[in-house]
């Protein structure tokens, strides 16, 4: 049969208006950084330099935790609840208005295709703020007593997996529950947060209650030492919150910490085998792996493993790997070369300990950072690629004999943030996830979102929860 051939179909970049250079944004401008240093900020499917983006020092990180302080204390904290909620939604509503602009600007700078920034990204993160918007005036039910108090000033810091998604992680609960915020986007992807700065400016958003301070690392650790912060909320890499939890101890400063993870993804002898294959390949090739509660170890029943395998090649030759703005494209570019060596280095270390690598035919570009669809099997326990989080498009495939086996495999592991389990048994999932031990388990079905869902981890997958009512609930205080 001849294999059937998708026409490009290139998404247009003329909706987009990227600046030259971008400043700061704090107290509802944006401002040139007093350090006067920019960075460049580029597309990594072709490594050409998008925009240079301002690099904030601990002065511009002063004056963003002064400008939040002010709009706390003088406007946000005396704003009628259902006022606050207002403003959220007219941000949701500009979001959808202006998604496409979003989209493009998100996989330019981020590489990831367009069909997931149009799809997934830009409408979960508008969905964020109507959800939270039609919180703000009913606090009362979020579980932290009948008038529960904002913290104040909240440091936001976030990685350039999701970046406006995570943005609207972290912005919409801090803002419906009453708290100002500075937050710091990733190095590599500030320019989705500069325009979401923009729409903050078209809905009349009072000046200083969203702060936007770019940089990379050492910007993060300037707000989470800055005395005038009352919470960190951080997204990132276990490594570095760690450093954070270590950082903040003996302060009053509260903490969510969303962190690494090590899903494990079960597929049980009676499950659809089919159905099965989409969702691992869902679960382990969307965002190219970029994603933190991935199902990056598949743990298959033996009696199945040769069927679900064979299966699994063939439709992993079929994913299209190439230009994020090709709307046919499954897996666009890794986001940076940091990340694709890092990749690769656990990747040598997976051949190195004796696991037998399989990657997908597919041709790279010539230009910009790309990894090919892998898979690993025999791999054990022990090994690297079963332990370490790779944050990349590489499967580890183990197998079980017994639910009892599947289960103590899925959790040793230091991590604990999500799981995936397919059986045609509803006992048989109910079962499981009463035993495992991740913050999120889905059946059947893998790396489903929504706002009313609260998301987060055990063990070193971090502290609190985001979404829904329990997220609420990390920005709040009760009180007496
Ligand atoms: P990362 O290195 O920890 O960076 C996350 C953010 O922290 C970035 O904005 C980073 O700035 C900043 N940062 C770096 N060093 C800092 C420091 N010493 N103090 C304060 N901030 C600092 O993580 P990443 O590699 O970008 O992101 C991938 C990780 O995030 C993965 O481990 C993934 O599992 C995790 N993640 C978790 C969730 C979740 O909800 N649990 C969601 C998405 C991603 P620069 O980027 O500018 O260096
Ligand atoms: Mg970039």
């Amino acid at each position: 049969m001849s294999q059937f051939e998708y026409a490009p179909a290139l998404e247009s970049t003329a909706i987009v208006n990227i600046a030259e250079r971008y400043n700061l944004f704090i107290d509802g401008k944006f401002v040139t950084p007093k350090s006067g240093k920019y960075f460049p900020t580029i597309n990594p499917a072709n490594e050409k330099v998008l925009a240079k983006v301002a690099e904030a020092n601990s002065t511009d990180v002063d004056t963003a935790v002064q400008a939040a302080r002010g709009a706390y204390s003088k406007v946000w904290s005396k704003m009628p609840a259902a006022e606050r909620g207002k403003y959220l939604f007219r941000i949701a509503r500009i979001l959808q208005e202006r998604a496409r602009e979003f989209a493009v600007l998100e996989t330019l700078d981020n590489g990831k295709p367009i069909r997931e920034s149009r799809d997934t990204d830009i409408p979960l993160a508008a969905a964020h703020f109507f959800y939270h918007a039609g919180w703000a005036d009913k606090l009362q039910y979020a579980g932290v007593g009948d008038q529960p108090k904002p913290y104040g000033v909240v440091g936001q810091i976030i990685p350039w997996n999701f970046p406006m998604l995570m943005l609207a992680w972290k912005v919409a609960p801090a803002l419906a529950t009453g708290n100002t915020v500075v937050l710091k986007p990733a190095e590599t992807t500030s320019l989705t947060a500069l325009l979401f700065a923009e729409v903050c400016q078209q809905a009349e958003l009072p000046a200083g209650v969203v702060n936007i301070v770019t940089g990379a690392g050492a910007t993060g650790a300037d707000i989470v030492n800055h005395p005038g912060i009352d919470k960190i909320a951080f997204t990132g890499s276990t490594e570095v919150g760690k450093l954070i939890a270590s950082s903040i101890a003996g302060t009053k400063k509260g903490a969510t910490l969303e962190l690494g993870g090590k899903a494990a993804n079960i597929i049980f002898d009676d499950a659809a085998i089919d159905e099965a294959v989409e969702g691992i390949v869902n679960g382990i090739f969307f965002n190219q792996g970029h994603v933190c509660c991935a199902g990056s170890r598949l743990l298959v029943q033996e009696n199945i493993h040769d069927e679900v395998l064979e299966k699994l090649k063939v439709r992993m030759a079929h994913i299209r790997l190439g230009n994020p703005l090709d709307k046919n494209t499954d897996i666009g570019a890794i986001n940076s070369a940091a990340q694709l060596a890092k990749i690769k280095e656990l990747v040598t270390a997976g051949g190195a300990e004796g696991a037998e690598q399989w990657s997908a035919p597919c041709d790279l570009p010539g230009e910009g950072f790309w990894f090919a669809p892998t898979i690993f099997t025999g791999v054990s326990q022990t090994h690297r690629i079963a332990r370490e989080e790779i944050f990349g498009p590489v499967l580890s495939v183990l197998t079980f004999r017994t639910p009892q086996e599947a289960i103590e495999k899925a959790n040793n592991t230091p991590y604990g943030l999500s799981a995936g389990v397919w059986s045609e048994k509803g006992s048989k999932v109910l079962w499981s996830a009463s035993r495992l031990r991740a913050g999120v388990i889905w059946a059947n079905t893998f790396n489903k979102f929504d706002p009313a869902s609260p998301f987060g981890g055990y063990k070193e997958s971090g502290w609190g929860r985001e979404g829904g009512r329990h997220g609420l609930a990390a920005y709040l205080k009760a009180s007496n």
